[in-house]
């Protein structure tokens, strides 16, 4: 059996991003990642720029400068400043080509048409030079740039409106189990209603995957193989819950194997989520999660969310694991690494109570895991464990 960091290892080395690329509406692409480098096609600044509400100057020695004019945001002129004048300008406006600085309005006094310097300036000061964040026909972001809110507003202010980036991987999900009964639906003793590939989905949709299509199958081989052979040709990821442990009516594994699904690895020395499986067949990722819920959702954040930002291009990923100081006692049992579902806040973590790998309830009120490598024993208060931050907000 391998260790956690072994199988995060495995998922990060064999999870490359795809070759597709899309054009997008920039308005869409939050989250996606650049296909192609993006050359600047205009200067940033587009003209010299005031930093300020103030003055800008055709400076000299003295203090005092005689005030011609005004220049105000959106304005299209260009009033010309002989030595020692000054125009009226305020932030974001088109400095003068004449003017040489800009000082705020703050370090100046005004009478009628004259003002008086209350603090020396700098040539340069307050002035955005033209292309100052890129020029045009520069390089403005490299292939491989993940667009954040930020990425996209620099795109938008130099007049792009589409992108092209990798392809966001589709996604099946199956579940796997004779006993779901779909919610809505009445309850016959032995059934219990089917809630891993509504969690699934609602993971994936927190991290902006939308081609997610959702499967059922009956604990039955041949049911089981004709749908895994089917889903695997119609999309680039395949998430399995339940049916890959050792039971009698298990059988993802075997038909994962009889479809030549190359294994990577199969069971993870951790608790929960012991029965992981991930493969490969051609360029196709498969997991398959153990059917209780918990240990799905704890293996989804730990495992395939780095793989599903690696196979769109997101190469710089990896989930937000941070240090804080635990509130609560817990003695560990075994000797495989944890994962246990905890709220995070400001610093302290408290290891909730109701840690079986059946128990959404608890994991309904987490916002983080707290990981226990194999070789911890125990944690007391006031312990620093590692957090991961669970991406749901
Ligand atoms: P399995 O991994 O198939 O042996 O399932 C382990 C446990 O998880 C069993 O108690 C199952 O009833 C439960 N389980 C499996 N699949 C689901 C599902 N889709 N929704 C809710 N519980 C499930
Ligand atoms: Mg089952």
């Amino acid at each position: 059996m391998i260790s956690v960091e072994q199988a995060i290892a495995i998922v990060q080395n064999n999870s490359s991003p795809t070759q597709s690329s899309e054009v997008i509406s920039l308005s869409e692409s939050v989250g996606h990642v650049l296909y192609s480098d993006i050359v600047a096609p205009i200067n940033m600044p587009p003209f010299r720029q005031s930093a300020m509400d103030g003055y800008a100057l055709n400076t000299h020695e003295a203090s005092t400068y005689t005030l011609t004019g005004e220049v105000k945001a959106g304005d299209n002129h260009h009033p010309k400043l002989n030595i020692g004048e000054a125009v009226r300008i305020f932030t974001g406006a088109p400095v003068p080509d004449s003017a040489n600085a800009v000082i705020m309005q703050e370090r100046v006094s005004v009478n009628n048409s004259q003002l008086t310097l209350e603090s020396k300036v700098s040539l340069g000061e307050n002035i955005r030079p033209l292309g100052e964040q890129v020029s045009k026909g520069q390089i403005a972001l490299t292939k491989g740039t993940l667009l954040t809110p930020a990425a996209i507003a620099f795109l938008n202010s130099l007049g792009l409106i589409e992108v092209s980036v990798y392809q966001k991987p589709s996604i099946a999900i199956v579940v796997t189990g004779n006993e779901l009964a779909e919610a809505g639906q009445g309850l016959s003793h032995g059934q219990i209603y089917e809630s891993n590939a509504g969690m699934l989905q609602a993971a994936l949709k927190n991290l902006g995957y939308l081609k997610v299509s959702t499967y059922k199958v009956a604990d039955d081989y041949s049911k089981t193989l004709n749908l895994l052979d089917r889903v695997i040709n119609s999309h680039d990821v395949v998430l399995v819950s339940g049916g890959i442990s050792v039971g009698d009516y298990d059988f993802v594994g075997a038909a994962l194997q009889e479809l030549n699904v190359e294994q990577l690895f199969y069971k993870v020395k951790q608790k929960p989520g012991k029965p992981l499986f991930f493969g490969k067949k051609s360029q196709k990722t498969i997991f398959a999660l153990p059917g209780n819920p918990a240990a799905a959702l704890s293996c989804f954040y730990i495992y395939i969310h780095i793989a599903l930002e690696k196979l769109s291009g997101n190469l710089n990923f990896s989930f937000t694991q941070i240090k804080a100081k635990s509130v609560s006692n817990y003695i560990k049992k075994g000797d495989r690494g944890q994962f246990l579902k905890a709220l995070y806040s400001n610093g302290k973590v408290e290891i909730l109570d109701g840690q079986s790998s059946s128990m959404l309830h608890t994991f309904a009120l987490a916002n983080a895991l707290v990981y226990l490598p194999e070789t911890a024993d125990s944690i007391k208060t006031n312990d620093p464990v590692e957090v991961v931050l669970l991406p749901i907000n």
